[in-house]
């Protein structure tokens, strides 16, 4: 999965279209991501009235603003001279 916590993201799709936020939290097995108040929802729980939850959105409608040229980017992998593999800005080169 080419998305982590702490990136942020540009949502494509959804009534938050274009809206850039962070990511909160990463279900790779999923590939579903939580971004910080996108999929915001109340439910009625037993006991606790409404509550606020919030619904994980798939990587798909997202794309991953790179940090460098704060784009909406394409994501690279890029294997470093230590053998790493990184991701890298298909627009900038940058590492991200
Ligand atoms: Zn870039």
């Amino acid at each position: 999965m080419k998305i982590r916590k702490g990136d942020s993201v540009q949502l494509l799709s959804g009534n938050k279209r274009g809206t850039v936020a962070k990511v909160s939290k990463v279900l790779p097995a999923k590939n579903k991501i939580f971004v910080d108040g996108v999929g915001l929802y109340k439910k009625a729980v037993k006991g606790s009235g409404m509550v606020d939850r919030q619904k994980a959105i798939d990587t798909s409608i997202v794309k991953l603003v790179c940090p460098k040229c704060s784009k909406p980017t394409r994501v690279g992998y890029v294997i470093n001279d230590k053998g790493i593999k990184e991701r890298s800005c298909k627009k900038c080169k940058n590492i991200i």
